[in-house]
């Protein structure tokens, strides 16, 4: 099946050394230069990735991101020119399941897109069927990749989700943020282990009542992570 990917970026030289390269990895891909025609792309055509520059003439990046985000879970990997922790930071928080600084090289880009497309719901792994899950007032439905909390459906990211699954699939058993990083986001990261804590914070606020005081989610100081049945 062809997997298209849709390239948000404005500098030519750099779109073209992604559509070259992506065409060649195989990828189907549809470009925008700015930052109007990625976003109306975006919202009106399935892809199965979206690469996505920040700064961008007419909507910027952030923005893209978080309106993609109201309707769909495809996987967004932010392309940031800067080097400022924060935008990246924000970045995450908007709902985007992964960045790459410029200049980054072909190699790191294509494994960071394919290990984000593994984890696409699209692609669900065969052991995503199985019995429902529920703790407190929380039911993951494995089979249809749902999670809600009540009667409310929780609008997870397929990251969220794969983060929760996975933590939930052992119960008290404390990871590291480097063990998450390394069986979630499923390769060696090249660094920014606050992806983690980002997702993290981004899965309280959206299962727990009391996110400031999780009762599932639960943070080992100065260690990681790890899911309780509260
Ligand atoms: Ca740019």
């Amino acid at each position: 099946m062809d997997r298209r990917i849709l390239v948000v970026e404005d500098e030519k030289a750099i779109s073209d050394i992604l559509v070259f390269n992506l065409q060649r990895e195989g990828f189907k891909t549809m470009e925008a230069a700015d930052g109007n025609k990625g976003l109306e792309l975006a919202l009106s055509t399935p892809f199965d990735l979206i690469l996505l520059d920040i700064m961008l003439p007419g909507t910027d990046g952030f923005t893209i991101c978080r309106e993609v985000r109201k309707q769909s879970e495809v996987p967004i990997i932010l392309l940031t020119a800067r080097e400022e922790e924060t935008d990246k930071v924000l970045g995450l928080d908007l709902g985007a399941d992964d960045y790459i600084t410029k200049p980054f090289s072909m190699r790191e880009l294509m494994a960071r897109i394919k290990a984000n497309m593994r984890r696409s719901a699209s692609d669900a792994p065969t052991n995503a069927s199985g019995p429902l899950i529920t703790f407190g007032d929380v039911l993951i439905n494995p089979e249809k990749h749902e999670v809600k909390v009540g009667e409310k459906a929780a609008e997870l990211t397929v990251r969220e989700y794969e983060l929760l699954t996975f933590l939930v699939s052992k119960p008290d058993k404390v990871f590291s943020r480097e063990e998450l990083m390394e069986k979630v986001w499923n390769y060696d990261y090249y660094g920014d282990l606050r992806t983690v804590d980002v997702a993290v914070r981004r899965l309280r606020e959206k299962i727990e009542k009391t996110p400031g005081e999780p009762r599932y989610i639960m943070t080992k100081r100065g260690i990681g992570y790890y899911f309780t049945r509260g």
